[in-house]
């Protein structure tokens, strides 16, 4: 890919951040956009203005016209409300539906040959309905929760084991809820399963921590996490942008594999130049292939709220 264009929809918590962590990694040229005046400009140039001192030089645009976004080679989707104490992901449904159906027609206008991740949760329900408003290739859409989910749970085995972070590599699967899968059978510390260093209890803890990692977060700040989010579009991104073949759990669409019929959950992915390169099947056991089905069915009762709004 030439100089990469990247529009981040959202100049909020993830999205700003977002592009802060990809200008700094020189992914490509950035337009962060918003509804509110002013937000995306001020951050925007903000942004542009520690790029002498971070030794970035990119061009950040912030902006509300999406005049603005037009010939962009990937669309990140944050738009949308997010967790305040209390709140599930579901509980955003109806208001981040309306919000999603409204950018996504602008994608289409303004972005046509885009590949769009979205993290506007609930998560694989919106990836449902970019790619329902779009009616664009389903590997052009894609959305971010599986790389944030096993991040959190490589660093609490990385807290348990006192081992650094870097050495600790997972996979993760299911929709992004409370029912969502990690496969500690599947995760290493410098290829380590990790069956082999903790027992069954810890393991549990950990799994369980995984799973309400969103809810610490919120529970902590009084708003949803942004730094591991974002980290984990950039790394997204960067594999499409470089085209490297870089395998990481992602909601994409299913329909043959893992027999989920027709729509986006998270699974392990290989992503380059054209979005989602191929879908990997790993033979699970039958505890793990049940706990998969438990969330995919979860993932299909909130595709089927979205078909009734949209
Ligand atoms: P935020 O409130 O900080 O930012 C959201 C931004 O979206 C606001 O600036 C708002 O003005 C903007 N916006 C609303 N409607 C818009 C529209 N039509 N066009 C353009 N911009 C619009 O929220 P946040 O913390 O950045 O979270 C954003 C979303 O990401 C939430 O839905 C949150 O639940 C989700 N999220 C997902 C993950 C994940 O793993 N997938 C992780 C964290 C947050």
């Amino acid at each position: 890919m030439a100089k990469a264009k990247i529009t981040i929809v959202g100049a909020g918590n993830v999205g700003a951040t977002t592009a802060h962590i990809a200008a700094g990694r020189k992914l490509g040229d950035i337009v962060l956009i918003d509804i509110v005046k002013g937000l995306a400009e001020g951050k925007a140039l903000d942004m542009a203005e520690a790029g002498p001192v971070q030794g970035y030089s990119g061009s950040i645009t912030g902006t509300t016209d999406w005049s603005k976004t037009q010939g962009s080679d990937i669309v990140v989707i944050t738009s949308g409300l997010a967790r305040k104490p209390g709140m599930s992901r579901d509980d955003l449904l109806a208001k981040n539906v309306q919000i999603v159906k409204e950018v996504s027609q602008n994608v289409v206008k303004f972005c046509p040959e885009a590949i769009v991740i979205v993290v506007s949760n609930p998560l694989d329900a919106m990836v449902y309905t970019a790619a329902k408003v779009t009616g664009f290739a389903k590997n052009r859409i894609l959305g971010m929760a599986g790389v944030l989910d096993a991040a959190r749970f490589c660093c609490f085995v990385s807290m348990e084991l006192g081992v650094s972070s870097e050495d600790i590599r997972g996979i993760l699967m299911g929709g992004h809820g409370d029912d969502m899968v990690p496969l500690p059978r599947f995760t290493t510390v410098a290829g380590v399963p990790i069956t082999e260093l903790l027992d069954g209890a810890a393991i549990a803890r950990l799994v369980e921590r995984a799973r309400k990692g969103g809810i610490e977060i919120v529970d902590l700040l009084g708003s949803s996490a942004y730094y591991a989010p974002a980290a984990g579009v950039v790394k997204m991104a960067e594999a499409i942008i470089n085209d490297s073949k870089a395998l990481m759990p992602c909601s994409v669409f299913c329909q043959k594999e893992y027999s989920v019929g027709g729509y986006f959950v998270g699974v392990p992915a290989i992503l380059g130049s054209s979005g989602v390169e191929k879908v990997v099947e790993l033979k699970l056991n039958t505890d793990e292939r049940a706990e998969f089905e438990k969330s995919v069915s979860h993932v299909k009762e909130l595709a089927a709220k979205v078909d009734q709004l949209l």
